[in-house]
């Protein structure tokens, strides 16, 4: 199975991933935690990308894709994986439509997780990351909007996608994620 995981910052995506690929044996690829132990481990990848995370601007398009491209190509991601964090633009949508062309390994769901933005607001200022201060949480949150949103139609039109509400508790949100995700077993 091969997914995108798409969603505000404060969604809940990371720990709905980390339940969906245990359960259904998929990789996860999350570039924010690959970005988060380049940046503690002063990779050049990390030194470049910290400013940008720091002040919750994306990392260019062109590092992450880098990233992102060379993963995919291990082995071990023949089995599945999940996108978490990828893509977050349309160039990188782009560029990842054509990576998989090449293996010839479709998409099969991109699954939205929709949170409103004053549950979002507070969810990330309870979680107090680095990147969690308030001035940072709103520019992540206005990123988010104006380059990540248009990816929704993007997928949309492919007929990839499908939302996801969101909001209640981690295990009834994942029940949600399973009643989609069992038909691609
Ligand atoms: P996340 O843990 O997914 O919220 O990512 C944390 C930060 O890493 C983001 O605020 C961005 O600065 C950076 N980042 C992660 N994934 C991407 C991406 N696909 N494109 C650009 N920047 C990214």
């Amino acid at each position: 199975m091969r997914i995108i995981f798409i969603g505000p910052p404060g969604a809940g995506k990371g720990t709905q991933a980390e339940k969906i690929v245990s359960h259904y044996k998929l990789v996860h690829l999350s570039t924010g935690v690959m970005l988060r132990v380049a940046v503690a481990e002063k990779t050049e990848i990390g030194l470049q990308a910290e400013k940008y995370m720091s002040s919750g601007q994306f990392v260019p398009d062109d590092v992450i894709i880098g990233i992102i491209s060379e993963r995919l190509n291990a082995q071990d991601c023949k089995k599945g994986f999940l996108l978490d964090g990828f893509p977050r633009t349309l160039t990188q949508a782009a560029a990842l439509d054509e990576m998989l062309q090449k293996n010839n390994t479709p998409l099969d769901i991109v699954l939205e997780l929709k949170v409103p933005d004053d549950e979002l607001f507070r969810r990330l200022a309870e979680r107090g990351r680095d990147d969690d201060k308030p001035n940072v949480i709103h520019n992540r949150l206005a990123v988010y909007a104006e380059q990540t949103l248009p990816l929704l139609q993007y997928y949309a039109k492919q007929s990839l996608l499908k939302t996801i509400d969101g909001q209640g508790s981690i295990n009834i949100i994942f029940e949600r994620m399973k009643e989609t995700l069992d038909k691609f077993i």
